[in-house]
């Protein structure tokens, strides 16, 4: 068994349990080890029976004497197991496991963790954990790894498959650089390994984390060095001139004026495209500051200069609605622009500007001619991308590259993670009066705000509570969507035409249910979370955020940055549904400021608390257990890999681990 070999080399992970992992994308044996708890479960104490105090967690050793299946009077299913140590006694009580009798076997010794309740008056163990005394056990007695779980995959599992991985199935030999793990005094894998599940105390844990922290930051540095040389020796682009009068005059027939920072950042974009090298530029934005027109225009001139556009967008529906802009705007100058999705085929490969969903790139038509590459509502910032885009050259030639984003990043991290990244802010709304009025939400207040909304009876967003942090639609976010639909179908909006969305849809389920909520025909639209992020709904006034301190402000901000977007003023709730203080003051933050970017600094500060969403919509690739806002481990990581980069070669392991990580983001389209 090796590290890369496919998960189901492991014993007692057949077909079954393999299909199941894949849920928590587990494919591989490493990706198993690699699978880290998010908590622990503190079952280290261990006592004598008689010691045990009411409400306190704790580990008993003993006999079990008897198993009792017990029903009561009214008609509950209770197991009484009694466990002694040969002079005192306790009982363990369980519910509606009446199973445990055929599984728990009377006469041998087992070990019991759990919080000690009262039963019957007496004190007693409720639900324990609870397993055969051995010399090492993994699920009580110690400190007990808890994992995030998927139907069928339980922790206990998992401490049982990863246990036999890195208790000596496999050998676990270093990878990193024994200078790197000396100078920072990290620990080192095998150890790391061992402690991060299975660890004998806190700190070990912690230590085990660091060292994990460390290794993520590295390894996807070292792979930032690689793309940076690789972008930056010998990479040639076509140069373009930049087609003044033409977009002068285009520009004039827009009926409005542009703002200064749209204006700059054309002139940014324009401006690499006629360099020698190819373009590498992030375009960052808030929803609405009119990011589109700058690719637009940065795609008509690269038309004037006889060469072609692709244009991609997270979703068709954003690809349709982009197709339809660019039709209007550009076609009557003679501009030739294709949609390309599941659905739609272009017409062979004649198109100026081609427009189609993330996954064009990947598709094996081989596009001649492409000069610009723009990746809208990109979370990734075309990081794995510019690989398929140093594919796509012609004759030497490489695409130039516009990303873009309406995730506020910090500036200074996006240079530290990206140092071959020039980045162009829209910092200024082009429509100055665009308000949205945000209230926070208690619970005891929702009633009154539900029947404000009804009242209006205005196109109404509800974001239902986001269950599971995932980019791929989740099956858990579907279920919450749709009973929250099903319940105020029959509560708040009976009677009134309700639309359920989400990203289990077919497109064009999809389609229909937005072109319906659009023309009036469905007011109100219950959706999953993470659903189109770039949705375009002018006439929408009201957001309704569910849960909302599960988000991160700058998510919350993208969020309600869908309402309000056309002339009239847009309204955002953001409902609160477990009361902190701490949660309360967070959000107070979106009544008072409108600005994306100071709102992602103070998520920043308050970072780990509670936001889901985390790295993934700061347009950062999703660490596994990375902190990126650990700015002074970034910093040795980023010195680490500067250093190590130039001499792989003498680190076979590390390189051939680099290259296994190579593995390409597949999007879901
Ligand atoms: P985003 O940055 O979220 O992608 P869009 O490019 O979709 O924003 O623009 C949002 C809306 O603002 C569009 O309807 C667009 O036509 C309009 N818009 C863009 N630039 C301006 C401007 N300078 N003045 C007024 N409206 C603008
Ligand atoms: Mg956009």
């Amino acid at each position: 068994m090796k590290l890369t070999s496919p998960v189901g080399i492991v014993p007692k992970i057949g077909p079954k349990y393999k299909k199941l992992l894949e849920n928590l994308e587990i494919r591989t044996v490493q990706d198993l080890v690699y699978h880290f708890p998010f908590r622990y479960e503190d079952y280290s104490n261990v006592k004598h029976i008689r010691k045990l105090l009411e409400n306190e967690t704790a580990t008993v050793k003993g006999i079990v004497e008897s198993v009792t299946n017990i029903f009561t009077r009214n008609g509950k299913r209770l197991t009484k197991v009694a466990v002694s140590n040969g002079t005192e006694k306790i009982d363990l009580i369980f519910f509606n496991q009446h199973y445990l009798k055929t599984t728990i076997k009377t006469g041998h010794e087992y070990t019991v963790s759990g919080k000690v309740g009262t039963f019957d008056r007496k004190l007693s163990f409720i639900s324990p954990e609870l397993e055969e005394s051995r010399e090492v056990n993994l699920n009580t007695g110690r400190l007990v790894p808890v994992y995030p779980e998927t139907y069928g995959v339980t922790s206990k599992w998992l401490r049982a498959r990863i246990n036999d991985v890195v208790s000596g199935e496999i050998e676990l030999e270093e990878f990193l650089p024994e200078n790197t793990l000396n100078k920072l005094n990290l620990s080192n894998f095998s150890w790391a390994l061992n402690q991060i599940h299975f660890p004998d105390i806190e700190i070990n844990a912690q230590k085990a984390k660091i060292r994990f922290q460390f290794e993520e930051l590295f390894l996807e540095l070292l792979k930032v060095e690689k793309r940076r040389v690789q972008w930056e020796s010998k990479l040639k682009s076509v140069v373009m001139t930049v087609k003044n009068t033409q977009i002068d005059s285009f520009i004039r027939t827009l009926p409005f004026k542009l703002t200064n920072s749209q204006e700059k950042a054309i002139n940014e974009v324009l401006k690499d495209q006629t360099l020698e090298h190819p373009m590498n530029r992030l375009l960052e934005g808030d929803v609405g500051t009119g990011k589109t027109l700058v690719a637009l225009i940065a795609a008509y001139n690269t038309h004037l200069n006889g060469f072609k556009t692709l244009y991609m967008a997270p979703t068709e529906i954003l690809a349709t609605q982009h197709y339809e802009t660019f039709t209007r705007l550009l076609s009557p100058l003679g501009v030739k622009i294709a949609l390309i999705t599941g659905s739609v085929k272009p017409d062979g490969t004649d198109f100026d500007i081609l427009i189609g969903t993330h996954a064009l790139i990947y598709s094996k038509e081989k596009f001649k001619n492409v000069e610009l590459v723009v990746i809208d509502e990109q979370h990734r910032f075309g990081v794995e991308q510019r690989g398929k885009i140093l594919e796509m050259a012609n004759d030497g030639t490489v695409p130039h590259l516009l990303a873009m984003t309406a995730t506020p990043i910090p500036r200074t991290l996006a240079l530290t993670i990206y140092g071959d990244l020039s980045i162009s802010v829209l910092d200024t709304h082009p429509n100055k009066e665009r308000k949205i009025s945000t209230k926070v939400i208690p619970e005891n207040a929702r009633d009154k705000a539900y029947q404000w909304i009804r009242q209006r009876n205005e196109p109404t967003f509800i974001v239902c509570p986001l269950i599971e942090e995932s980019e791929t639609p989740s099956f858990e976010n579907v279920k919450a969507a749709e009973a929250e639909y099903a319940l105020l179908k029959k509560t708040y909006f009976k009677g009134i035409e309700m639309g359920l969305l989400h990203g289990k849809m077919k497109p064009k389920e999809k389609e229909d249910v937005i072109e319906k909520f659009r023309k009036g025909k469905i007011k109100v639209l219950v959706s999953t979370p993470v659903i189109e992020v770039g949705i375009d709904v002018p006439e929408a006034t009201v957001m309704v955020i569910e849960s909302a301190e599960r988000y991160g402000l700058a998510s919350l901000h993208q969020l309600r940055g869908r309402v309000g977007r056309g002339s009239e003023k847009g309204y955002c709730f953001a409902f609160l549904s477990t009361y902190s203080r701490n949660a309360y003051t967070r959000l107070k933050n979106l009544e008072t400021t409108d600005n994306g970017i100071e709102l992602s600094e103070i998520d920043m500060q308050a970072r780990g608390q509670g936001d889901i969403f985390g790295a993934s919509q700061h347009g950062f690739k999703r660490f596994k257990i990375a902190d990126m806002f650990n700015v002074k481990m970034l910093e040795e990581a980023k010195q680490e890999a500067q250093q190590i980069y130039p001499f792989l070669d003498y680190y076979p392991l590390l390189k051939e681990r680099l290259t296994q990580e190579a593995g390409e983001y597949i999007p879901n389209n």
